[in-house]
């Protein structure tokens, strides 16, 4: 159980601020390798981005939308082997748009298929395709762009780079003038065994962190929003909640990179190098989304787990992040998602700006978000044909929404652009003790990549502190 304020104790070897997946996980292998972790969270549950919120007897996830099998790894690895036992597969994967319409299971084998037999590729270039993407990591020269990468293999076919494309801009934000790699690491990710879930829904993955946590030692304390690190000499010596101190030899930093740097800690504590390098880390995308509650006792037909549905002519991801865009994801949870709860929901997913939602009056906001809700009904009636006579309950959530609940700098849901990565990574050697983790560069963003990342940076943490 979450402590107050007011129980904790004096110092901690280290205080992990936010519990997004990526402070989770620092701070659980953290308080396995033996260190008193304290937990803050500003939010009055867990989870950061990987939540969930009840509304007349619906439960409504707002990420849980798909990530790759490497996810059953690393949970039964640095969670425990129950959380691994819960991921299953979301096998219908369809597309919908001008260009194309099919289902795949959306791994190596069925792409091969489709781009060989639907796209009439060859299958060398199809090889040669996935070796290239594979065989990519993050050393590798960052140069060239996904929509070079695109070009070489498939020359104008603006078909196969929507195919090949859509899903991961909807996955981590990323577009065609984006490192090829980045690309690559996340689509060979999901190519390899096709796109997972986690059965039983956010709310059970994050309760059984929990007691993980617990199991280990971690202090938890929500409500507590973290106004600043404190550092003297050069080194974090706490941090300062609501005018309480907390002592601690470590920091590490769940918030976004750039709240870090900017709101959490002083300038004058980095050098002019890193304040540059800092100041030119551009935050990605936000998201809208349209939550609807199918009516108790009402069912609706199998027609796909995931649906990536466009009217725009072609893929264009400025035309994604527009605000009245044309393409929209519908996740469509049944009950067998959630065993035991026979309730059925629908998550409609848009990439969005927060500057397009932030500059509205009030009085427009509030007709946007309307004319975003109806726009999203009127799409899924073509899929599920009378849905809007069994939807009961409705709401949308904007840029700001999820600015609200995270603090993240424009509501950004994917983190930073791929330089962030290297400014998290080195912050520590501007001040000693503080550490960073959370999505950035975009392949640490992700439910599998914010876990990953928790790792490495514990890794990092446990050093400091052993020295
Ligand atoms: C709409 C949407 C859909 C998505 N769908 C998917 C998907 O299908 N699959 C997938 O893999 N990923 C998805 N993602 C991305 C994924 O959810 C995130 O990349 C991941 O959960 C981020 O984890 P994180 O560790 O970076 O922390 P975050 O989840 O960003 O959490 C940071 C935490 O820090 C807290 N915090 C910040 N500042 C303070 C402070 N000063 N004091 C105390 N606490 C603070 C915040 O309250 C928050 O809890 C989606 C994201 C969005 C927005």
């Amino acid at each position: 159980m979450p402590v107050f304020l007011k129980d904790l104790q004096e110092s901690y070897d280290v205080i992990i601020i936010g519990s997004g997946l990526g402070g989770l996980t620092t701070a659980n292998r953290l308080a396995y390798c033996g260190h008193k972790v304290l937990l803050l969270e500003h939010h009055h549950r867990l989870g950061g981005l990987a939540t969930w919120f009840k509304r007349r007897g619906h439960i409504f996830d707002i990420s849980l939308h798909g990530f790759p099998y490497g996810m059953v790894k690393t949970c039964k690895k640095y969670w425990n082997k129950e959380i691994m036992q819960s991921i299953v597969q979301l096998p219908n994967i369809v597309f919908n748009n001008p260009q194309f319409n099919l289902k795949t299971t959306f791994n190596k084998e069925d792409f091969t298929h489709l781009l060989q037999t639907r796209f009439g590729v060859e299958a060398s270039t199809i090889k040669k395709f996935f070796d290239t993407v594979t065989s990519m990591n993050f050393y590798d020269d960052q140069s060239m762009t996904t929509r070079e990468l695109f070009e070489e293999f498939f020359p104008c076919r603006s078909d196969i780079h929507r195919l090949l494309m859509e899903p991961i801009t909807y996955a981590n934000g990323s577009t065609l003038d984006d490192p090829a790699i980045t690309y690559g690491i996340v689509f060979s990710n999901f190519m390899n065994k096709g796109v997972y879930t986690f059965s039983g829904g956010t709310d059970k993955l994050i309760g059984m962190m929990e007691k993980e946590l617990e199991k280990n030692g971690v202090t938890i304390c929500t409500k507590a929003k973290v106004n600043k690190i404190l550092i003297e000499k050069g080194k974090v010596c706490g941090v300062s909640v609501d005018g309480t101190t907390i002592k601690a030899t470590a920091v590490v930093s769940n918030s976004g990179i750039t709240n870090t740097i900017f709101n959490l800690t002083e300038s004058h504590h980095y050098s002019d190098e890193f304040l540059t390098k800092a100041k030119a880390v551009r935050v990605n995308n936000s998201s809208c989304q349209v939550y609807m509650g199918i009516k108790k006792g009402e069912t609706i037909e199998d027609v796909g787990d995931l649906l990536f549905t466009s009217t725009a002519d072609e893929f264009d991801s400025e035309e994604l992040l527009d605000l009245h865009t044309k393409s929209k994801t519908f996740s469509i949870y049944y009950p067998k998602t959630r065993p035991g709860h026979d309730r059925y929901t629908i998550v409609a997913s848009m990439n969005s700006r927060y500057s397009d939602w932030a500059e509205l009056t009030k009085e427009q906001y509030l007709a946007e978000k309307e004319s975003l809700i109806d726009r999203s009904i009127k799409d899924l009636e073509k899929y599920i044909p009378g849905v809007t006579e069994k939807i009961d309950w409705v709401e949308a959530a904007t840029p700001k929404t999820f600015n609200t609940y995270t603090l993240h700098t424009r509501g950004t849901s994917f983190g930073t652009k791929f330089e962030g990565l290297d400014v998290s990574r080195s912050i520590h050697k501007q001040v000693g003790g503080l550490f960073h983790v959370g999505s950035v560069g975009i392949i640490m963003s992700g439910w599998l990549g914010a876990i990953n990342y928790g790792v490495i940076v514990s890794n990092d943490v446990d050093s400091y502190l052993r020295a």
